[in-house]
C-alpha cells in the first residue's frame, strides 16, 4: 500500500528510508508541523502512478523554485530525490491545482443534453444535432461538490468592483486616462447591476469538446498541445468534415476548470437577466489569419457599448498595496498565453486596437474591467504563424481543410 497520510515524524521518517535522509524542510505556512497529525501527501507527476483515492497534483509546485513552495504545501526537499508535497487537510480546497483522479470527472450518459447557442433551446438527444443552423453546445450537470463550493461563494462573495487603475501592471494594460475611466464607468454600471440580482449557482454548464468541425479563434493561439492547439483542431475538422462531432463522454468534476465553466454560465445567465442597454451578449466575430490564409471565428463574451468584453476568472486580483497570493511568473504567463492571444484576436476582427477584459477573482468575488491592447501580442502571433506555414504536413492538412471549407478561405 501507498503512504497517503501520516503525521509529520511519520513522513520524516518515510522520506529517509524511501528517498533521501538529508533534506530539508519548507513550508510557509505558520503551523507547529512537529505536532501536526496528520498530512495529505500531495502526487506529482515525478511520484509516478497515483493510488485511487489519492490526490494529484499539477503544475509546479514552487513560488520560488526549490526555495519556496507555494501557499498551503510542505515540501521535503532533497537535492538528490523528487520532493514529497504534502498538505494539511482543511487547506486541500485552498489549492487549484490539486485533484483526486475519481473526482475530477463525471460521466456523461446518452440521453446528452445540450442547447442551441442561438435561440437558447435546450434538449436531449443521443447524438448532438444542429439548431438554427450551427452544431448545439452540450450540456452538463454542475456537480455536488463545485455546487456546494459555489454557495459558499456566493454567500460570501462581494462583487465589488476594483478600477483598472488600481492593479499591478500586466503586458499590455491601458494607462491612457480616456480608456481607463471608460473601464471605471463599465465596472461601476456591472457592479451595480449584479448588486440587484438573487444569484444562485447555475445547474448546467457548456462542456468543452477538442474535437470540432470548423477551426475556431481559440485554436490558433498555439499550433499543437494536449488536445488543444491547430494541429489537433485541423485533425478533427478534417475527420468530422461531413459528420456530426460526438458528444463528449466525460466533464470535468469538482475542480478549477468546473468552476470556470461554471463562471462562465453564472456571467451569462447574469448578463441575460439584466436589463440594461449599455452591458450586452458578445456577437460572433470572425478574424481573417493572413498568413495561413485562412478566417475563424470566435464570440466575445461580453460588449460594453460597442466595445468587446472578454471574461477570465483568476484566483485572485493583483492590487497595488496588497500582497500578492500567488506566485507573479504565474500571472503574467495566463495573461500571455491566455488572455491576451484571445483579445488580440477579438479586438482585431473588430478593426480595434484594445478592448475590454472582465477579470474576476474566484476567492474574493472581487472584479476589474481593464482596457487592453494587445497589439504587441498579435505581432507576435503573426511571426509565429508565418513559422507555421514551414510545416509542411500541417499546410497540407490546412489546405484539405479549406477545400471542405471554401467559406474560410482568404
Ligand atoms: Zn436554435
Amino acid at each position: 500500500m501507498t503512504l497517503i497520510e501520516a503525521s509529520f515524524t511519520e513522513w520524516g521518517e518515510w522520506f529517509s528510508e524511501n528517498r533521501s535522509a538529508n533534506y530539508s524542510v519548507m513550508t510557509t505556512l505558520d503551523i507547529n508541523l512537529e505536532s501536526a497529525s496528520r498530512l495529505i501527501r500531495l502526487f506529482t507527476a515525478q511520484d509516478g502512478k497515483v493510488p485511487k483515492k489519492a490526490i494529484r497534483i499539477t503544475g509546479t509546485i514552487w513560488a520560488t523554485k526549490n526555495v519556496k513552495p507555494k501557499d498551503n504545501l510542505v515540501v521535503l526537499y532533497s537535492k538528490d530525490s523528487p520532493p514529497l508535497v504534502l498538505c494539511p487537510p482543511d487547506k486541500i480546497s485552498l489549492i487549484p491545482q490539486a485533484a483526486t483522479i475519481s473526482q475530477s470527472t463525471q460521466k456523461l450518459n446518452s440521453p446528452y443534453h445540450w442547447r442551441c447557442l442561438v435561440c437558447s433551446t435546450t434538449g436531449q438527444s443521443e447524438t448532438l444535432e444542429r439548431h438554427c443552423g450551427v452544431n448545439v453546445r452540450q450540456l452538463s450537470h454542475v456537480s455536488k461538490k463545485t455546487k456546494l463550493w459555489f454557495e459558499k461563494f456566493l454567500d460570501q462573495a462581494t462583487f465589488s468592483f476594483i478600477p483598472p487603475n488600481e492593479l499591478k501592471q500586466m503586458p499590455g494594460m491601458i494607462q491612457d486616462r480616456e480608456k481607463i475611466e471608460f473601464a471605471i464607468q463599465a465596472g461601476n454600471e456591472l457592479q451595480e447591476l449584479i448588486s440587484d440580482l438573487d444569484l444562485s449557482c447555475p445547474t448546467t454548464f457548456e462542456v468543452y469538446n477538442p474535437r470540432t468541425n470548423h477551426i475556431r479563434v481559440s485554436d490558433l493561439k498555439k499550433k499543437e498541445g494536449r488536445g488543444k492547439g491547430l494541429r489537433g483542431a485541423l485533425n478533427s475538422a478534417i475527420k468530422y468534415v461531413d459528420e456530426l462531432v460526438p458528444p463528449m463522454k466525460t466533464a470535468p468534476k469538482g475542480g478549477p476548470i468546473e468552476i470556470g465553466h461554471v463562471f462562465d454560465e453564472l456571467f451569462a445567465n447574469i448578463t441575460n437577466s439584466i436589463s440594461s442597454n449599455s452591458w450586452n451578449k458578445g456577437e460572433k466575430v470572425k478574424f481573417d489569419c493572413t498568413e495561413l490564409g485562412l478566417s475563424v471565428t470566435g464570440t466575445p463574451d461580453l460588449d460594453y457599448n460597442g466595445i468587446p468584453v472578454e471574461m477570465k476568472t483568476a484566483n485572485s486580483l493583483l492590487v497595488k498595496g496588497e500582497e500578492p497570493s500567488g506566485n507573479m511568473n504565474t500571472y503574467k504567463s495566463k495573461w500571455k498565453n491566455n488572455y491576451l492571444p484571445q483579445l488580440a484576436m477579438y479586438s482585431d476582427a473588430r478593426g480595434m486596437e484594445w478592448m475590454l477584459l472582465l477579470l474576476i477573482a474566484k476567492q474574493s468575488g472581487r472584479f476589474s474591467v481593464i482596457p487592453v491592447n494587445p497589439k504587441a501580442k498579435l505581432a507576435g502571433l503573426r511571426k509565429e504563424w508565418k513559422k507555421w506555414t514551414k510545416d509542411k504536413r500541417m499546410m497540407d492538412k490546412l489546405e484539405q481543410y479549406l477545400e471542405a471549407n471554401p467559406s474560410f478561405r482568404i
